[in-house]
């Protein structure tokens, strides 16, 4: 709880002091134009970290009650489905977004959740990726689980952050992850999505290689 006043705590300290000043000084147009600019960044960036929180507290409350709903959804239209949504993001960054489907049968999951959960990796993969780099989508079968990967050239992660990358509002490069818009709780959702499933996802990567996150679905 302390983490979560202090990351909302943040930008809006930041909004009120941006408003005041506006409020009580004489600006040149300018100015008011750069502060503007600002205070919008601060309240996307408030909005995201709101929706992201409100994600998790949704998510907490079926894990608790075991209450959602399972459907058998194809592995290639989850691909997809993820695929469009990314596309233009990756186009900002030139980066390609491929896919492999070793696969092409159904997953017994909540298709929304999860391709909630591949997208965020995905997300992950172009945040943390240079300009012009390649990000894989893999789809395949290990006959107990299906497991789907996404694969990235950026610029990897220490073993020693494997686990902690997984808690709420950790980021190994904080400035890093805000410049890119991250809220730092896009992998806790993966988290709480993959138990929600009984499944996990796990993480395999080398620091100035890239990564491999995985989410292994039982079948
Ligand atoms: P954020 O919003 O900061 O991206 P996440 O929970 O999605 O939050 O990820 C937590 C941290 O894990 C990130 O801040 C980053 O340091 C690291 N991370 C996640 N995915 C990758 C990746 N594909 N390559 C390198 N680092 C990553």
């Amino acid at each position: 709880m302390v983490n979560v006043s202090h990351e909302l705590r943040t930008p809006l300290t930041s909004i009120k002091g941006f408003v005041e000043t506006l409020v009580d000084e004489e600006q040149s147009s300018e100015d008011k134009t750069k502060f503007l600019n600002i205070i919008q960044k601060h309240v996307d960036r408030l909005n995201s970290i709101i929706e992201d929180l409100l994600t998790l507290a949704t998510l907490e409350k079926e894990e608790k009650e075991d209450d959602f709903e399972l459907s058998d959804a194809k592995a290639e239209s989850i691909i997809n489905n993820v695929k469009e949504i990314c596309v233009q993001k990756a186009k900002t960054k030139n980066i390609i977004v491929n896919s492999e489907i070793l696969y092409n049968g159904t997953v017994r999951c909540s298709q929304p959740l999860i391709e909630q959960a591949l997208l965020n990796l995905v997300d992950n993969a172009i945040k943390y990726s240079p300009d012009g780099s390649e990000v894989l989508i893999r789809c395949f079968d290990n006959s107990e689980t299906i497991s789907l990967s996404v694969t990235d050239k950026g610029q990897g992660i220490d073993r020693m952050y494997f686990e902690k990358i997984f808690e709420r509002f950790y980021r190994i490069d904080k400035s890093r992850s805000r410049k890119e818009g991250g809220t730092g709780l896009g992998l806790s959702i993966v988290k709480h999505i993959m138990n929600l499933h009984k499944g996990k996802a796990t993480v395999e990567s080398e620091v100035g290689k890239g990564s491999v996150f995985t989410l292994i679905i039982p079948k």
